[in-house]
């Protein structure tokens, strides 16, 4: 991980050439705290107009393929973003959908009813804790402790690293904004999953951009070496080579993108 990168709005003149020469453009977008802000309540986020209009824009281009990739449901992003032609990567990549691409992780199914009877365990066990919910996602579940006060997240934090250690070859666990999130065991990332749509959108040639937030992103960031690869958010070691403070920054970027590139 490099501890430093630049910044895409300070250095845009370094990609415009290649962003114009690509034949085909893969546009990867995470979703909370990179294409929407962070709200206090998550089922709440919401694209605002205008950066929907230039996501529909983008979409529109035949020479652009955009894919959403979030640890959240596909049917959860799709119905936030509701685009045609638009591909959905749900649950961390687990899950792709879209544009004719059908994708489960086959381990991943294998265990939904395992974590369906874990959720419904922990749900159970963290009842009188006001503010915590147990969110079943069908192949990833995250427990959020938003609204818990602060003195009870330690007790959280170790129901959730109970209940997963009760199937540690299963489940793993992973911090994310706010939320414990349990993810199976399967050697798939968002690096894969983005491997998988490149391979099935059949163009080798294709120039991809990554834009993320999360530590799951670097995963992705990494099998993207010749991509532009683009980190949101507070500057932390990343693999990303290039960097955007926020939201607001990404949504500039996209409108440069089809005012200077895609026009
Ligand atoms: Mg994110």
């Amino acid at each position: 991980m490099k501890a430093m990168c630049h910044s895409l709005l300070q250095d845009l003149a370094s990609v415009e050439e290649r962003l114009r020469a690509a034949v085909r453009i893969l546009l990867f977008l995470d979703f909370d705290g990179t294409l929407v802000p962070f709200v206090q309540d998550p089922s709440e986020a919401r694209l605002d107009e205008g950066a929907r209009q230039t996501l529909a824009q983008i979409s529109r281009n035949a020479r652009t393929v955009t894919t959403i990739i979030s640890g959240r449901s596909a049917s959860d992003i799709c119905g936030r973003i509701g685009l045609d032609g638009v591909v959905y990567a749900g649950n961390h990549g687990l899950e792709i959908c879209g544009r004719r691409l059908q994708f489960v992780e086959p381990v991943a199914a294998a265990r939904q009813e395992k974590l369906a009877h874990l959720s419904t365990q922990l749900a159970a066990q963290l009842r009188d804790v006001e503010g915590a919910i147990v969110e079943f996602k069908g192949l990833t579940a995250s427990v959020h402790y938003r609204w818990v006060a602060a003195s009870e997240v330690a007790r959280i934090q170790s129901a959730v690293e109970a209940a997963v250690a009760l199937a540690p070859a299963s489940f793993r666990l992973i911090s994310s904004k706010m939320a414990f999130d349990i993810i199976p065991r399967t050697g798939w990332d968002k690096g894969k999953a983005v491997c998988w749509i490149k391979q099935h959108l059949g163009n080798g040639k294709a120039l991809s951009i990554y834009l993320g937030d999360d530590l799951t992103d670097e995963d992705a960031f990494r099998v993207l070496p010749d991509g532009i690869t683009v980190k949101v958010g507070s500057i932390t070691a990343t693999s990303a080579r290039y960097c955007l403070a926020d939201p607001a920054a990404v949504h500039e970027f996209l409108n440069w993108l089809t005012r200077h590139v895609l026009a």
